[in-house]
């Protein structure tokens, strides 16, 4: 199924797309370049061309030239991925979506919103101001709903409302016969057939490319934050455990490890006590969570936590967690001249502590600068290494430990990057051969010349994950 693009072919796919799209296809160096890449440690690889799409229909007639030709086609949404998944390795087309950015439907009674797969999620949010609801979702970056459907995408707030895969409802896709499908309905639970919804959130552009997207809306919530250091990382998640178990609703939480608190120190942003420390944020009415926070720092003090820091009002609780969101560009910026590599495992969170705490003895022992973030209660924690080009070997050989011990606990490879490029070597360790040869089945019905994406997720057949450990 690999795909071998001819120059001949490539050429005749040119003039067929020329045709077709007019200005809206590109071949300059500069827009290719910018096409080339992530924001991955993954290497640049340029697109041949790169082709904007306005409609379903463009996408469709575009899938049926490069299958036509034999031509790859690799779908890039923001370029915010931190696996590589959008880097054309095979060259071929890269698809933007930037343009199918249409909010087309919201529908506040059902609490749904239709939209193009290009919208933002910042564009999105601000699009539903008006109606007291909005999509939680959240990564870091400002991500298109497409690249977050396609890479099964989360964030902090997905203790509280779920990832990608519990917040899309249902999807048009562009096959790569260049039919267009829809999966799902607008209603919110169905048991009707295979669920194509389910499999396509998370298959990073290689089984069909997402150009709509009918999204789970949630009201507003009423929100208290606060933070609170403690002695031992151990006690940090115990009492996340054990606040959960009061029926409390965490809408977020998010640990920061000692190097990273001492980051925001230097910063002066906050002046935080120098220990491992979690970021709370409570849902509810402010009584509700009012006449429970004598017990929450009650739990918080029994696992070695100091007094919780609770924010005093919105635009405190928001500079809180804009905090959370930058720090790690500040504590890239103390660096100058290196990259950073986050990995991005996720264990039952009873495993949690431990696996963080042998990773942070690893990058000790190594002496590598790396700062540890986690969405403590999903289990998913963040070792981003800030390495200078000579370290980079050493990075590989402690990510992969990373991976490797979050396989023993029991976790997986990815919480919420995917696979791209670099967890592809993973694949059989975390799933098992007979469930990778299913895929490869699936890849197979789905993508049959293999055009859609090809290199990334499915792993090569010489790929072994040991290599470094
Ligand atoms: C600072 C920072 C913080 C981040 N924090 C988080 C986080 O907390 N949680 C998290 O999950 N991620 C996080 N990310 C990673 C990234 O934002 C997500 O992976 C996001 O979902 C990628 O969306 P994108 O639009 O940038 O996709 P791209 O990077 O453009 O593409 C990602 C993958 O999706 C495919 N794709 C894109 N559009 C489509 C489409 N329409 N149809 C089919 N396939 C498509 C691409 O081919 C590629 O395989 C972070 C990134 C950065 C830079």
């Amino acid at each position: 199924m690999s795909t071998h693009v001819t120059s001949s072919g490539l050429a005749a796919a040119l003039v067929a797309l020329k045709e077709r799209f007019g200005e809206n296809v590109v071949t300059g160096a500069s827009v290719r370049d910018l096409h080339a890449r992530d924001e991955s440690h993954h290497a640049a690889v340029s697109p041949d061309v790169v082709v904007f799409a306005e409609t379903t229909q463009d996408v469709a007639d575009l899938v049926l030239i490069a299958a036509r030709y034999t031509v790859p086609v690799v779908p890039f949404g923001a370029g915010s991925g931190l696996e590589g998944g959008a880097i054309p390795v095979h060259g071929g087309i890269s698809l933007d979506t930037s343009r199918l950015d249409g909010v087309l439907e919201i529908r506040p009674d059902d609490m749904i919103v239709r939209v193009g797969a290009g919208v933002r999620r910042l564009a999105l949010n601000h699009a539903l101001r008006e109606t007291g609801l909005f999509f939680p979702v959240d990564p870091g970056a400002d991500a298109s709903i497409g690249g977050m459907v396609a890479t099964g995408a989360s964030g902090t707030n997905a203790v509280r409302f779920g990832t990608m895969r519990e917040n899309v409802l249902g999807l048009t896709v562009v096959t790569a016969d260049g039919k267009i499908v829809r999966t799902g309905s607008l209603a919110r639970k169905s048991s009707s057939g295979y669920d194509l919804t389910r499999l396509l959130v998370g298959s990073e552009g290689t089984l069909g490319i997402v150009t709509e997207a009918i999204l789970r809306l949630h009201p507003v919530p009423e929100a208290l934050s606060a933070h609170a250091g403690f002695a031992t990382l151990a006690g940090a998640v115990a009492a996340v455990t054990d606040i959960k178990r009061l029926g409390l609703v965490i809408g977020r939480v998010e640990l920061l490890d000692e190097p990273l608190v001492a980051v925001i120190n230097r910063r002066g942003a906050l002046s935080l006590a120098p220990l491992p420390t979690l970021f709370f944020e409570f849902h509810g009415q402010a009584e509700e969570i009012g006449s429970l926070s004598a017990t929450i720092a009650a739990i918080v003090a029994e696992h070695g936590g100091t007094a919780l820091v609770w924010a005093r009002d919105r635009a405190a609780a928001q500079q809180l967690w804009e905090i959370r969101r930058v720090a790690l560009s500040w504590a890239k910026a103390e660096r100058p001249g290196a990259h950073s590599w986050p990995s991005d495992v996720c264990v039952p969170i009873s495993r949690l502590a431990e696996v963080i705490l042998e990773t942070r003895a690893d990058v000790d022992r190594s002496g590598l600068t790396a700062y540890i973030v986690g969405h403590v209660g999903d289990g998913n924690f963040h070792c981003v290494f800030m390495h200078l080009p000579g370290e980079v070997d050493e990075v590989h050989r402690l990510a992969d430990r990373i991976v490797l011990c979050a396989l023993e606990a029991g976790g997986t490879a990815s919480g919420e990057h995917g696979v791209g490029l670099g967890k592809r070597a993973y694949q059989e360790l975390e799933h098992g051969r007979e469930a990778v040869a299913l895929m490869r089945r699936l890849k197979a019905a789905f993508d049959p010349h293999g055009i859609l994406n090809p290199g990334k997720v499915l792993p090569d057949p010489a790929d072994h994950p040991t290599a470094h450990s």
